[in-house]
């Protein structure tokens, strides 16, 4: 019906197709690329519809001191988070469509009054060109392109998501210690930090390299058997957690919330992979249209595009952490999304960016810029750098000129406006005789989906930081 390629191609060529601003030069900067995919049944079930509903670029996130109290400014701006929030922009849409009377791709009534869900035969994907950053990018190398002999495979390895996530690092770390017994010295390197800036990737760094950069051949001499080592990320666990023991295989922690990587100032957005992990149980909608949802909507897939890539590290990191969630409210479950790969490279990213690279270009970098684009009927093109709109001049900060449509702010406003169309007798419950005024008020008013995170957050997060309240009090 649909496969990992067609997806990555359908979502490469609808990049291509959107106009220059705020995409990578060739050849010196590199981005990512993330989108949702509306997948439709044809009514004799036969054929899919698959149709980009949202999709975003972008590699960076601001520091703490750069947030603003009033919903300004993204936090976040990895292209799966810009993905998500294009996707609720579209969402919003369908509903305020659903509830005014007009046709909506997406939304029928349901069984509830002033209750929505999502039409029979519809679906959606996730589709993101690398390996989400945080507890994803954590694997032990096994060197498999540039590995001259074939890995031993470890027979513990194969059932180890059953016996728990402790158990499953070691059975990696065994596998990594029988595989990785030689291993050349450039292994990966295309994927080592490249900047000073922000960026998403899976840092390398093979310690004990062989100096001469040849490859090594199947001999079993001790002196040429190398240490294993993990892949690597720079993003730091979350405060108040036991720190990374930065050693060898276990250098990083496995499981663990993690903030963004970067260096510059510490940041408080969470991880790609652990965002990832939460949608899986709280829905990809947010708190705001919950109010509207007989259920959450969740992903059925993640398609991920060619990249450094490990299967078991992307079940643990979406999957394993939240299977043992329960007690969730009604409507909501552990949904855990398929996980495929695709064998498409997206053509911006770093390692497609560096083989193309000429010296007269100046050194390679992370695009500063991110895209929005989602299948809304008025400027589907949102195109911001550093949380703003690109291009706003200083002045301009604090005007609506400068501000996303993808902000918080503009996102609780599009909300608004669903609400205001919304005739009385249709509202939802949880949105009646109530004296709701910020976004802080709408969003715990979201009764259902509020329990859920708390059970999410008591049994498989309990150090997901909190959003500080001041920030989230504007109306
Ligand atoms: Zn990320």
């Amino acid at each position: 019906m649909w496969s990992p390629d067609e997806v990555a191609s359908l979502c490469y060529n609808h990049f291509n197709n959107l106009p220059k601003r705020g995409k990578p030069e060739a050849g010196r900067e590199w981005t990512l690329l993330a989108a949702v995919i509306l997948l439709t049944d044809s009514s004799d079930q036969k054929t899919v519809h698959k149709q980009v509903v949202s999709l975003g670029t972008g590699t960076k996130c601001i520091g703490q001191s750069a947030m603003s109290m009033k919903g300004e400014i993204l936090n976040d701006s990895h292209a799966e988070v810009i993905a998500r929030r294009g996707c609720v922009r579209y969402l919003t849409e369908q509903l305020y469509r659903a509830v005014s009377g007009q046709s909506s791709d997406v939304f029928c009534p349901g069984s509830e009054e002033g209750k929505w869900t999502v039409k029979s035969g519809v679906s959606f994907l996730f589709f993101t060109s690398q390996t989400p950053c945080g507890d994803a990018s954590i694997f032990p190398m096994t060197g498999n392109q540039a590995q001259p002999c074939e890995p031993v495979k470890s027979i513990q390895s194969e059932d180890s998501e059953r016996r728990g996530l402790k158990r499953q690092a070691e059975s990696e770390l065994e596998e990594t210690r029988q595989g990785q017994r030689i291993k050349t010295s450039d292994s990966h390197s295309s994927h080592r930090k490249s900047g000073d800036t922000e960026e998403h990737d899976i840092i390398t760094e093979n310690k004990g390299s062989n100096p001469s950069n040849k490859v090594l051949h199947c001999q079993p001499e001790v002196e040429k058997v190398q240490p294993p080592d993990l892949h690597r990320t720079g993003a730091k666990c979350v405060p108040d957690s036991p720190a990374d023991p930065l050693q060898g295989l276990v250098y990083h922690r496995f499981g663990a919330l993690r903030v963004k990587p970067g260096r510059g100032e510490r940041t408080l957005s969470l991880s790609c992979s652990d965002k990832l992990a939460r949608w899986g149980v709280l829905g990809f909608q947010g708190a705001l249209l919950s109010h509207y949802l007989e259920a959450p909507v969740y992903f059925r897939a993640v398609v991920v595009g060619k990249c450094l890539y490990n299967h078991q590290a992307m079940q643990r990191a979406l999957k394993t952490r939240c299977s043992d969630v329960r007690d969730l409210p009604s409507g909501f479950s552990v949904h855990a999304p398929e996980i495929l790969q695709s064998s498409l490279e997206f053509p911006h990213n770093h390692t497609h960016t560096e083989s193309k690279h000429t010296h007269t270009q100046g050194r390679i970098s992370p695009c500063g810029a991110a895209i929005s684009w989602c299948a809304v009927s008025q400027q589907p093109l949102d195109v911001t750098a550093n949380g703003y709109k690109q291009g706003v001049t200083k002045k301009a900060l604090g005007t609506l000129q400068a501000r996303s449509l993808i902000s918080k702010v503009e996102l609780f406003h599009s909300f608004l406006k669903l609400v205001a169309a919304t005739k009385d007798s249709q509202l939802p419950e949880s949105l009646c005789g109530k004296d709701l005024k910020t976004y802080w008020d709408y969003k715990q008013a979201a009764g259902l989906y509020q329990q859920a995170w708390t059970q999410l957050r008591l049994q498989a997060f309990p150090l997901w930081p909190r959003s500080p309240r001041e920030l989230l009090l504007f109306s």
